[in-house]
């Protein structure tokens, strides 16, 4: 059977035999100040593309639709859990981003400056990014519910210069409180200025001199200019940070034009977005399916994007269903953790829904487990659209791979992540770097940049040749283990590194196990990921405790606040095990993969790992020491 449509194959091949004439057709689709001069200059380990080219992707996200007939058309839909609705048209939008484009000129930001964005996912959050790509600022937006320490490791990494915060979200019915986490992140990590967001009753108070209200913000950008930016293609237009394998988030980033090729590109190509689309987006702005598909892409394309802020299963189980129906939603984003939590609910939670308007739906950030994909392609849905898995990281701006652009259910299979998008380039090695057959499983890597793959780690080019381009030289590490079929689709099967995915959102095990290491009591901490039907994976903790200091669920419990302080309730933590010592290699590392084994009740050696971890005999002896000191 032939899975793969004939025109596909087409589009796949002359983007393979010239990916530069490609990607140069790709980026003539969106408007620029001034044409590059040259495609595609690779210098390893970095690159530039289109450079020489002048754009603004603010300017090409709201301005250009505004002065080409576009300007009444409604562009965002701001909603959340608690029933307001507010709308922006293009030209409404144009105005606020304006409005705050001022407001950030007048309390000293300037191009190139750091602004670091503390909010959830509602319109004024996503004005201030568009604000900030268009003076030329960089913004790095960190998700709201990361915890104190992890917003100062961000704003620090990032030198941001100010923060705008809002002082409280709500999930499930809970006001989240914002301005304490602040206070916390401020202890370890400055900032200029806080432009804080209030919203409603029992507003916090203001630190004079530090802090600014949104309003005088507003009114302190009077007279500023809110010119936009010319910007050259390859200049930063955002950071955005990411776990890695140690306990310092890395700081992808995102450049101007590039980028927005790469993300529109893959909008039209992938997703099938046109401007008639209302486009859904489940995620969050703190993330970079946020950054890229509820913010940017939907706007270059000229749709109307809905960003939403709350628990999407709030106040209802059909609420979800609800919003679909009612705003005539066509396009759908979510993620795996989000359809399994759906499934969950049922299908009588969408009884009686209209669903006429809705033509597919797509999932990314881990495996898009087949009964979910099934629950929600046929009990769900009836076959009548599709549900889409399609696979991308932070650092790659947008979709690598998908399962059927636009080809109708016959190419999907369930389970797999897809094939390579025309201009991208996927293949699976052994950690040597040697070639693997189909079936064999290997690691994922990327043989060629393209425009939305990130070119540097933000300060730390060094860091970005070591984890991408050096583990296989050559070829861009995506740390993902994997096997391509016959077909040529890519079936993930776990992380070769130490990363983990709660509810779809990386956390890099280390990061974790230095918040335990905040807690007086912990001497040493080892954390692995443990399977969860829900959230995909939850942390597994294995903890050694100082002398003087005894288990007790008490403790449990002040370690589990220690984690939700350090790093937020996005983390979440399963179990902790009380141990004596932690499974080491000989040179001192800790050997994760005897965890894995413990929790998994595997043997060692079928634990597949690319790390270091000494002898599959060690790892055995250590395995049942910890299996001893902790039962069944
Ligand atoms: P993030 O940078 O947080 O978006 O995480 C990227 C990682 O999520 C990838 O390296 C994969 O491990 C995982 N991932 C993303 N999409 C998929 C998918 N469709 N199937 C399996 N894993 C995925």
């Amino acid at each position: 059977m032939e899975v793969i449509h004939p025109s596909v194959k087409r589009a796949m091949l002359e983007a393979q035999s010239d990916p530069d004439r490609y990607w140069a057709s790709q980026a003539e689709k969106l408007p620029w100040f001034r044409k590059w001069d040259n495609v595609f200059n690779w210098t390893p380990p970095t690159f530039r593309w289109f450079e020489g080219g002048r754009t603004n992707l603010s300017y090409n996200a709201v301005d250009h639709h505004v002065t080409h007939g576009r300007a009444g058309h409604a562009a965002l839909i701001g909603l959340n859990e608690w029933g307001e609705r507010r709308t922006y048209t293009y030209a409404q939008l144009q105005d606020e981003v304006k409005q705050v484009a001022r407001g950030l000129r007048g309390i000293g930001v300037r191009r190139g400056d750091r602004v670091a964005i503390y909010m959830p996912t509602m319109p004024e959050a996503i004005i201030a990014m568009l604000a900030c790509t268009r003076i030329g600022a960089i913004h790095i937006v960190i998700f709201a519910g990361f915890g104190g320490s992890a917003l100062a490791e961000r704003i620090r990494l990032a030198g941001a210069k100010v923060l705008l915060a809002a002082d409280r979200t709500q999930r499930k019915g809970k006001t989240v409180w914002l301005m304490p986490i602040v206070e916390k992140a401020l202890e370890q990590a400055q900032v200029e200025r806080v432009v804080v967001l209030r919203r409603g009753e029992g507003q916090p108070d203001l630190v004079p001199g530090r802090d600014i209200d949104w309003p005088d913000f507003i009114a302190a950008g009077q007279g500023q200019s809110d010119a936009y930016e010319e910007m050259e293609s390859n200049e930063p237009a955002y950071i955005l940070a990411t776990s890695g394998t140690t306990a310092s988030p890395k700081l992808a980033v995102h450049v101007h034009g590039g980028y927005a090729v790469g993300i529109h590109s893959a909008a039209r190509v992938v997703f099938g977005l046109s401007p008639d689309d209302v486009w859904w987006s489940t995620s969050d702005i703190g993330w970079v399916v946020g950054h890229s598909y509820i913010v940017y892409a939907p706007l270059l394309v000229g749709a109307t994007t809905i960003a939403y802020e709350g628990a999407i299963d709030y106040p209802s189980p059909s609420s979800f269903y609800r919003i679909i129906e009612r705003e005539k939603v066509s396009g759908i984003f979510t993620a795996p953790t989000a359809v399994r939590m759906l499934m969950a609910h049922g299908t009588a939670a969408a009884a009686g829904v209209d669903f006429t308007a809705l033509e597919r739906v797509f999932s990314a950030g881990e495996v898009l487990n087949p009964p979910a994909w099934e629950w929600m392609q046929k009990d769900l849905f009836q076959d009548r659209i599709p549900v889409i898995d399609h696979w991308w990281q932070t650092e790659t701006g947008g979709p690598v791979m998908a399962n059927a652009w636009g080809l109708g259910l016959s190419a999907i299979k369930p389970g797999a992540a897809g094939i390579p998008i025309p201009g991208c380039f996927a293949e699976v090695r052994t950690a040597e770097g040697e070639p693997v057959a189909p079936g064999e499983k290997g690691i994922l890597i990327l043989t060629r940049p393209f425009p939305s793959l990130t070119p540097t780690i933000w300060q730390d080019p060094e860091r970005y040749a070591r984890e991408y381009w050096q583990r296989i030289p050559g070829t861009y590490f995506t740390g993902d283990a994997v096997h391509v079929d016959e077909d040529g689709y890519i079936w993930f099967s776990g992380r070769a590194d130490e990363i983990i995915k709660i509810a779809g959102h990386r956390i890099g095990t280390i990061e974790v196990e230095t918040a335990f290491l905040r807690h007086p009591a912990v001497a040493e901490a080892g954390v692995t990921g443990r399977p969860d039907e829900l959230r995909g994976e939850v942390a597994s903790a294995f903890i050694v405790l100082r002398q003087g200091h005894q288990p007790s669920e008490e403790l449990k419990k002040e370690l589990l606040r220690t984690v939700r302080e350090e790093l937020g309730a996005v983390v979440v933590v399963g179990e902790i095990n009380f141990v004596h010592s932690l499974p080491k290699t000989r040179s001192g590392k800790i050997m994760r993969r005897v965890f894995k084994a413990v929790i998994l009740k595997k043997d060692p050696g079928d634990i597949s790992t690319i790390e270091d971890e000494g002898s599959v005999e060690d790892a055995r002896d250590a395995w049942r020491e910890i299996q001893a000191q902790i039962g069944d």
